[in-house]
């Protein structure tokens, strides 16, 4: 039976929560024969800041970079709005994803045809919903330099940021969301915008490039303000959208609302390929922060946190028939009209964390 080594880094809030229920679903795989979990636990975000004072240690990256996988809960909350900077919660996932060299950011949206009337869309726009956005999630105007506010001699400030792109920052990003898309649709639609954006020129060109490796997969290039508009009214188009940081921040979340409620949406985020193991970095994350107003309650909806589990199944462990009996899980207790509160209709019966969780559970052991 192949073995993984997982480092659980739970965090903040209802971080601890949601990864209780990982460890079910977890424990049950192994018990069922697909694969073995090795699983540690450590500190991240204010937990860690408030046993060692750093967001996250030295110890915990060892085990992260050696970890086939890292689960990641979420980090922050009011207690630790006023420590400094460099050692704020946040600075531990900053770390993880720049020390483990996590460049590409998949978000999936998928929106159950149980939960289409939770979208602000109408239903037919969004059921059925099932598509990929990859964010290059490691260079562009985030990072680029000079990134400044100066004071001119007028005494008027001037800001800048700088957006830019190497040719190889571009086709590694690219080359991932290719490589997603055989696996699915064969479809990519990249966003960025050569009509302004010398950066976007770049962009095109270089996937252009690289689409030409991949025969079998239909290449579209849009605008990426077309993009947002094309996302809300049909997006259904698209399969896989590849896009820059900048626009990727952006276009992600305007799909995330697509499916209704931020505790579904699961995500991972990937480092370059090992030449020799064909390993890469991988951290997967539910894409919700640590919920402070419903922590410690038993209210958060586990199914983003669980979600990221399938995708860490699919992307880092090659179990791909265990990610899809987990997603039909999930699928199965939504269609049987389990709900946590947020994703309940106003008065509807709702069910707790660790139940919405044994329920996957049940119906897993019922699709074994
Ligand atoms: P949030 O995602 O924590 O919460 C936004 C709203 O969605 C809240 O009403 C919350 O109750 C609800 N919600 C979120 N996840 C839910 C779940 N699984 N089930 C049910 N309801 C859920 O965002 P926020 O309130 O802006 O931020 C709270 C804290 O989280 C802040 O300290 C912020 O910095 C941090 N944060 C961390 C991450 C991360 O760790 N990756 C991401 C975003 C925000």
């Amino acid at each position: 039976m192949a073995s993984f080594n997982i480092l659980l880094l739970p965090g903040d809030g209802i971080g601890p929560e949601v990864m209780t229920e990982v460890e079910k679903v977890l424990g049950f795989l192994q018990q069922a024969g697909v694969a073995r979990f090795e699983t540690e636990r450590d500190l991240v975000g204010g937990a860690a800041h408030d046993a060692h004072g750093v967001a996250i240690t030295d110890a915990a990256m060892e085990r992260a970079k050696a970890a086939d996988a890292v689960l990641f809960g979420a980090v922050g909350g009011p207690k630790w709005d006023k420590v400094a900077y460099e050692v704020r919660p946040e600075a531990g996932l900053l770390r993880l994803r720049k020390d483990l060299g996590l460049f590409a950011n998949i978000r999936p949206a998928i929106c159950y045809p149980a939960l289409a009337d939770a979208s602000s869309l109408k239903r037919e726009v969004v059921e059925g919903l099932d598509i990929v956005i990859v964010r290059e999630l490691t260079g562009g105007v985030y990072f680029g330099e000079p990134k400044e506010i100066v004071t001119l001699e007028s005494g008027q400030k001037r800001a800048v940021d700088t957006q830019v792109y190497t040719t190889g920052e571009i086709d590694r990003i690219a080359r991932v969301a290719f490589d997603l898309a055989r696996t699915r649709r064969s479809k990519v639609s990249s966003a960025e915008k050569m009509n302004v954006m010398r950066t976007g020129v770049l962009w095109r060109e270089v996937v252009t490039a690289v689409g030409k490796d991949y025969p079998g997969v239909e290449l579209e290039h849009v605008l990426a303000d077309n993009c947002a508009m094309q996302l809300v009214r049909w997006p259904k188009q698209y399969d896989v959208l590849v896009t820059d940081n900048l626009f990727g921040d952006i276009l992600s979340d305007i799909a995330a609302m697509l499916t209704g409620s931020l505790g579904m949406l699961p995500s991972a985020s990937l480092g370059a390929e090992d030449a020799k193991t064909g390993k890469r970095k991988a951290l997967y994350e539910p894409v919700h922060g640590s919920a402070p107003d419903i922590a410690g309650q038993g209210l958060a909806n586990p199914i983003a946190m669980i979600g990221s589990v399938g995708m860490a199944l699919r992307y880092s462990f090659g179990l791909g028939e265990a990610a899809d009996m987990l997603d039909k899980a999930i699928a199965n207790v939504l269609a049987s009209g389990l709900r946590t509160r947020d994703i309940a209709a106003k008065g509807a019966n709702t069910v707790s964390t660790s139940q919405m969780g044994d329920a996957i559970v049940g119906e897993l052991k019922a699709l074994a």
